[in-house]
C-alpha cells in the first residue's frame, strides 16, 4: 500500500481502518470536517437526528469557546499568586541571646520554618543536644534555656545541611552595630 492510499479520505473496500471514523449523512465527509462544508447547518441538523451524542459535542464546542478561555485564565492567575507568595519569604535563621534573671540567659532561634523544618522536632532536638529546656514559643520561634548561641552555628548546619552557616544571622551583633549608628 502506498502512502497516498493511507492518507486518502473516505472508506475503501477491503481496508481496515485503525480509527473508527463517523461519516456525515449530509456531506459524506468525516463529521470532524463538517464545519468546513458550506452547508454546515444542514450537517448539524443531520447530526442532531442521527448522532445526537456527536451533535452535543459540536454544539458545546461552538457555543462556549470564549467562556472556556476565560475560566482557564482565571484559574491560571490564582495559581501563580500562590506560588509566588511562598518564594517571597527569605530563607534565614536568626539566633540571639536574651537575658533571663541576673546571670542566666536564653537563646532565641527564629526562621527555621522558612526551611520547612518542623519546629516541635527542632525544639526537641535542641533540648536533647544541649541537655536543657527547649520549647516552641511562637509561630517561628524556639527558646532554648541556656546560652548556646555560639554552638548553634555548628549544630544547626550539622543537623540540617540545607542551612549553611552563612544563612544563620547573629542578631546580637546586628543590634550592637545598630546602636552605634
Ligand atoms: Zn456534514
Amino acid at each position: 500500500m502506498s502512502t497516498d492510499d493511507k492518507l486518502a479520505m473516505g472508506p475503501k473496500d477491503g481496508v481496515t481502518y485503525p480509527i473508527q471514523v463517523t461519516y456525515c449523512g449530509n456531506c459524506s465527509m468525516p463529521i470532524e470536517y463538517c464545519e468546513y462544508y458550506p452547508e454546515y447547518d444542514k450537517c448539524k441538523q443531520w447530526l442532531e437526528k442521527n448522532l445526537p451524542s456527536e451533535f452535543e459535542k459540536v454544539k458545546i464546542g461552538d457555543d462556549n469557546p470564549v467562556e472556556e478561555e476565560k475560566k482557564r485564565q482565571k484559574r491560571g492567575g490564582k495559581g501563580m499568586i500562590k506560588t509566588k507568595k511562598k518564594e517571597d519569604v527569605p530563607k534565614q535563621v536568626c539566633v540571639s541571646r536574651a537575658p533571663r534573671g541576673k546571670k542566666k540567659s536564653v537563646t532565641v532561634v527564629t526562621g527555621l520554618s522558612t526551611f520547612d523544618i518542623d519546629l516541635k522536632v527542632a525544639a526537641k532536638f535542641f533540648g536533647t543536644k544541649f541537655a536543657c529546656g527547649s520549647s516552641v514559643t511562637g509561630e517561628d520561634e524556639i527558646v532554648i534555656q541556656g546560652d548556646v548561641k555560639d554552638d548553634l552555628f555548628d549544630v544547626i548546619p550539622d543537623k540540617w545541611p540545607e542551612i549553611d552557616e552563612d544563612l544563620i544571622e547573629d542578631w546580637e551583633i546586628k543590634n550592637v552595630n545598630y546602636s552605634y549608628i
